[in-house]
């Protein structure tokens, strides 16, 4: 079977539309006939400061946001990044083998660095990138599922592995991104050009373990455009159009579908069914989340086992690399 790896960062406690849509519903729907290997990226979530307390029981809530989703810790190994150490000890090798012109072409660190300013930009932001190529490399995944915004640290993580093989002998598998086109990028509500992200706060993030009277409301003041019909076209009608995506992807029904379901009705038409179909899935899973949660002992067992399960395959990895790079080996 083939294997696959993806993650997410507990920066924020809720994941959001995009998270959901772009990342969480594939991997629930790779576990059928794929190896999958689920991580709570928390190495990755100290990369823009945070606090301890919240770092820890939001680690714990997006476990369970995982699983309340769908992801079957009986299937798929689920576990947390820092619980495996090899992520950042083969980071470390990796980033050795990255040219620092090669890390600065990086667009999310360019947009994050700008965002936070220089004196607010960590090193460890820097090198995320090389340390998700560690998560993904680490595990001999061929396939990574994500959204649009990570094909360029994908690519990324090909040359690394390219590079370490040519250099140092046939060791890494080169992975590909799955990125399915419909749910590639979700936009944010109120500025629909850009990503919607955990990093970026504001009403035009949607939540999903915001309060779903917020949610609704936050839809129903969707930005749209001045025309009135509903019709995707991203050029001259984003938030119609991201809105017309998040139907489709909730309730199935195709795009031109949705255009013929709408023909002469108007957007509040839209957001309301928008609202409608959102809700039907964040009602039940925000119990399911709640339940996970008022158990910790028991998620923390899952996690425990995830990362045993991880650590088979994580360690005999690091232990080859160790060896082609000429580490003298420990006895
Ligand atoms: P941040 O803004 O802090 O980077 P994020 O919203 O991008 O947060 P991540 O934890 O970095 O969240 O990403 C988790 C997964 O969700 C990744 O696979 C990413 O590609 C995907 N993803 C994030 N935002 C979107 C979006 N707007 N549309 C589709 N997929 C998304
Ligand atoms: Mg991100």
């Amino acid at each position: 079977r083939p294997r696959v790896l993806s993650g997410m960062q507990p920066t924020n406690a809720s994941l959001h539309l995009g998270n959901y849509l772009g990342a969480l519903r594939q991997w629930v729907a790779l576990q059928d006939d794929h190896d999958a290997f689920y991580c709570v990226v928390d190495l990755h979530a100290i990369t823009a400061g945070h606090d301890p307390a919240q770092l820890r029981e939001r680690t714990r809530v997006t476990a369970a946001q995982y699983l309340a989703g769908g992801v079957d810790p009986e299937r798929s190994t689920l576990f947390v990044q820092s619980h495996v150490p090899e992520h950042p000890q083969l980071a470390w090798v990796l980033s050795c083998i990255t040219g620092f012109g090669e890390a600065s072409r990086m667009t999310q660190f360019k947009d994050k660095s700008a965002r936070a300013g220089a004196d607010s930009t960590t090193v460890g932001l820097f090198t995320y990138p090389v340390l998700q190529a560690a998560d993904i490399l680490l595990y001999h995944a061929d396939q990574v599922p994500v959204g649009e915004d990570q094909r360029q640290h994908i690519e990324l993580t090909r040359d690394l592995a390219g590079r370490f093989n040519t250099r140092f002998g046939e060791t890494f598998v080169l992975p590909q991104a799955y990125i399915p086109k419909a749910t590639a990028k979700i936009y944010d509500l109120q500025e629909p050009t850009a990503k919607m992200s955990k990093s970026v706060a504001g009403s035009g993030l949607i939540e999903l373990l915001d309060p779903p009277k917020t949610i609704e409301k936050r839809i129903k003041s969707a930005v749209t455009d001045t025309g009135r019909e509903v019709v995707a076209d991203a050029q001259n009608k984003p938030g119609v159009t991201n809105l017309i995506t998040i139907l489709s992807a909730f309730s199935g029904r195709s795009v031109p579908q949705i255009e013929q379901d709408f023909a002469g009705r108007g957007y509040g038409d839209l957001k309301k069914e928008v609202a409608a179909a959102v809700l039907d899935v964040v009602v039940p899973f925000q119990q399911r989340v709640q339940e996970l949660l008022d158990d910790p002992a028991e998620l923390d067992a899952v996690l425990a086992r995830g990362a045993q399960k991880a650590r088979e395959v994580a360690a005999p990895t690091l232990a080859t690399v160790y060896e082609r790079v000429g580490f003298l080996a420990a006895r």
